[in-house]
């Protein structure tokens, strides 16, 4: 690997630092930011403490090196524990300290105020808009009380006047830049989580898709993968759906479609889940249910929709479903399962329709 790269990398590493694999964005952002100014503070003050130290000035070198030794830790801190806040106070404080004690002492000849412009991006960007509006209210006391309350007589009258007025107008700028941030940023979260919700259902029914069911369906696949638990599959095809259309025209087909998924959903139970699969079709997963189980369940929809008197238009709509039932196996894929679901369901078909595929030998357990 070249040297070029390994820098690189080492740079990311250094500011990536903290981070674990279930931090969001904005919290990525924090750790970046709380790295980087630990960076800038230990890049400002170390220097300064070391000059202290070369020039005999102990009680300013120890104090400068002790906050260089408190940002170290800070570093490792956050590595290892993860934890942001706390971090995030830490070099808000020592940014707070630091700023007092330049304005205090006016550090070289009475530069020292010119300091501490940054304070009130360094406090919004970690702290957040509420937080930071407090730290910096508090800021505000003691720099008022350093320049007006003690007898300070580093700085002319509007000398101190301004350093607070200018202050006032650095804070209220970062202040309403922080909000609006973290009013776009709640925008958008909204919109993605409400765009990753649409992107799993199905418009029309309101029941998940086909790639909403995906994810249940490979958990399932991993957490029920013992002999002593067991899920199955139905799925549920209407008949003659298409003559349904051409008869009562596709809006009454719609409906249709709606009303067969809330009569399934209000069978099955709260646990179990439903997905429109295909055009007319459904699938459902039973959690914890046998096959046996599965067909009751299936015969309980079977029976309901065949019942159900759907009225469209002052037209009377009689429907029926054709039902595939199948079990889990561990020798087996989870497509392997569907496909035989769906071939059970093609039997349904063949058999007259109206009907669930395979019906159990033997006699029905009650498990449902
Ligand atoms: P079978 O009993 O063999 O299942 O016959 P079928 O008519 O139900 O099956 P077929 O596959 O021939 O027709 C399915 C129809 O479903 C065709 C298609 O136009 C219709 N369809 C698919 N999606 C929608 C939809 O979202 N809304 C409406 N109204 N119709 C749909
Ligand atoms: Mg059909
Ligand atoms: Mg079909």
């Amino acid at each position: 690997m070249s040297m070029p790269f390994l820098i690189k990398n080492r740079i990311i590493k250094y500011f990536h630092s903290g981070a674990s694999d279930y931090d969001s964005t904005e919290e990525m952002r924090k750790i970046y930011l709380i790295n980087t100014f630990n960076l800038i503070a230990f890049l400002f003050v170390f220097p300064f403490g070391m000059n202290a130290l070369y020039e005999s000035m102990y009680i300013l070198a120890f104090a400068l090196l002790s906050i260089s030794f408190i940002l170290i830790v800070n570093y490792f801190f956050l590595k290892f524990s993860h934890k942001k806040e706390i971090a995030s106070y830490v070099i808000s404080t020592l940014f707070f300290i630091l700023f007092s004690y330049l304005v205090y002492t006016g550090g070289l000849d009475n530069t020292g105020p010119l300091w501490i412009y940054p304070l009130p991006m360094i406090i919004m960007f970690l702290l957040g808009f509420r937080k930071g509006i407090l730290y910096m209210a508090l800021f505000f006391i003691v720099i008022i009380f350093i320049l007006f309350g003690l007898e300070n007589t580093l700085y002319p009258y509007d000398f101190k006047l301004r350093i607070v007025l200018s202050l006032l107008l650095v804070t209220f700028l970062a202040s309403v830049y922080e909000y609006l941030r973290e009013r776009a940023f709640e925008r958008m979260n909204t919109l993605s989580q409400q765009l990753e919700e649409a992107s799993h259902h199905d418009h029309l029914t309101q029941v998940y898709n086909r790639r909403g069911i995906h994810k249940e369906l490979e958990n399932a696949c991993t957490h029920y993968n013992t002999d002593n638990k067991n899920f199955s599959l139905i799925i549920c095809d209407i008949d003659y759906f298409k003559k349904i259309n051409d008869n009562y025209g596709h809006i009454a087909g719609d409906e249709v479609l709606k009303k067969v998924a809330s009569e399934i959903k209000s069978i099955i139970r709260k646990d179990d889940v439903l997905a429109r699969w295909g055009g007319e079709e459904f699938l459902v997963l039973l959690l914890n249910a046998t096959m046996e189980a599965a067909y009751e369940v299936g015969e309980k929809i079977r029976k309901s929709i065949e019942n159900t008197s759907f009225t469209y238009d002052k037209h009377t709509i009689a429907m029926t479903v054709s039902i595939g039932v199948a079990e889990k196996d561990n020798e087996l894929p989870i497509s392997d399962i569907i496909s035989q679901a769906d071939t059970h369901m093609y039997k349904a078909k063949k058999e007259g329709r109206n009907t669930v595929y395979p019906k159990p030998k033997g006699k029905l357990e009650k498990e449902y």
